[in-house]
């Protein structure tokens, strides 16, 4: 079996089942090649970023969700450890402040879009509302279910001004769930990852599994896709996340721009022209 991207792609319009998406999937990639091919994922990815910010004229967002110990942290770390701090914003949405309750519940994520030239990526999002919310009734229904063709219209002006977007669900099974859990309570250097909050969300995990069919299916478009990566095995997780950011910068086709013509008629050493 040879690994298309494409594979893990919802396609709008066709008919999704989260369920039948196997969290440990690897397509017969070997660890050892996911290892190599992730390592050229990483120095292809700090050479196109540079491109992306000298030709300054659009955006990557990249949006990560997933359960708790689905590993969005450790994807970041592994998958944007050469890019360039400079042009790079990592947002990571967090229980909403006062404040942005008094907001529409786009206002504080439209303010965190990566400007022009930048890779911005979400650690958590605007889906959180139709997850978090929905599956503690922080909200009543019409209100949560009427979210899904806002988040579309607000992802397609995005994208009709140069915002790329790219939206990764990282999918674990419960008893991967469980074994990290574990693995937190365990090594004193994980603890901190851990709290009674995690295992209480815990039982509803059929709950969030049927809210994240629900936002996936509906939200999955073409301006901006989601991509349901297999990610009970980190290694396998971190090639196919690498390998779709790296593929989505290549059909950019990007090049640098030309010297500003001002600087291009001068030689070095020689002498300029006062003006
Ligand atoms: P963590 O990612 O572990 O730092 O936790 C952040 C917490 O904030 C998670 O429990 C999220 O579900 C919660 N959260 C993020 N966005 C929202 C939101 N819009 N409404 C309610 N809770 C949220
Ligand atoms: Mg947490």
């Amino acid at each position: 079996v040879t690994f298309h991207a494409d594979k893990l792609r919802v396609i709008s319009g066709e008919s999704f089942s989260l369920k039948q998406h196997d969290a440990a999937e690897t397509f017969d990639i070997s660890k050892h090649k996911a290892e190599k091919e992730l390592k050229d994922h990483v120095k292809q990815l700090a050479e196109l970023h540079e491109l992306l910010y000298a030709e300054n004229k659009r955006a990557l967002l990249i949006v990560f969700q997933g359960m708790d110990a689905s590993g969005k942290d450790g994807t970041i770390r592994h998958v944007m450890s050469g890019v360039n701090p400079q042009g790079c914003t990592v947002t990571s949405f967090k229980q909403p402040s006062a404040k942005e309750l008094e907001h529409d519940f786009l206002w504080r994520i439209h303010a965190a879009v990566p400007e022009k030239g930048s890779i911005g990526i979400f650690n958590r999002s605007q889906y959180e509302d139709v997850l978090v919310v929905r599956v503690h009734g922080l909200v009543p229904k019409e209100i949560w279910q009427a979210r899904y063709d806002q988040i579309n219209a607000f992802e397609r002006i995005l994208a009709e001004n140069d915002v790329t977007i790219l939206k990764f669900f990282l999918h674990i099974s419960r008893d991967e769930q469980e074994k990290r859990f574990q693995q937190r309570v365990e090594d004193p250097q994980k603890n901190w990852k851990i709290s009674p909050a995690d295992f209480r969300e815990r039982e509803y995990w059929g709950e969030y599994q049927k809210a994240y069919q629900d936002a996936i299916a509906n939200c999955s478009t073409k301006e901006a896709p989601w991509y349901i990566i297999p990610s009970d095995h980190k290694w396998f997780r971190n090639y196919c996340v690498s390998h779709i950011i790296v593929r989505t910068l290549q059909s950019f086709h990007m090049r640098y721009p030309k010297a500003n013509p001002d600087v291009a008629g001068v030689k070095t050493g020689g002498k300029q022209t006062p003006r």
